[in-house]
């Protein structure tokens, strides 16, 4: 079975990060600045509606994220 060795080189990396958003352990998802959204809540994002008040919620903890470095 080969299918070991090539989800070594497929997986970047395999520790779990805090989401922004769910508040959860997640292995897989994107950095924004200094935050974690994962996979799941970003698919989510992508494809609510604003009318949706999901996505306030998402506004909402999308809020924490600040660009701390970038004082004007
Ligand atoms: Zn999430």
């Amino acid at each position: 079975m080969e299918v070991e060795g090539l989800s070594s080189l497929v997986t970047h990396h395999y520790y779990e990060e805090t989401c922004v958003i769910c508040e959860s352990l997640k292995p897989k998802g994107i950095h924004l600045y200094s935050s974690f959204i994962c996979t799941d809540c970003e698919n989510d994002l992508i494809h609510t509606d604003t009318n949706d008040p999901r996505y306030k919620y998402f506004l909402k903890q999308l809020r924490k994220i600040t660009t701390p470095e970038i004082f004007s």
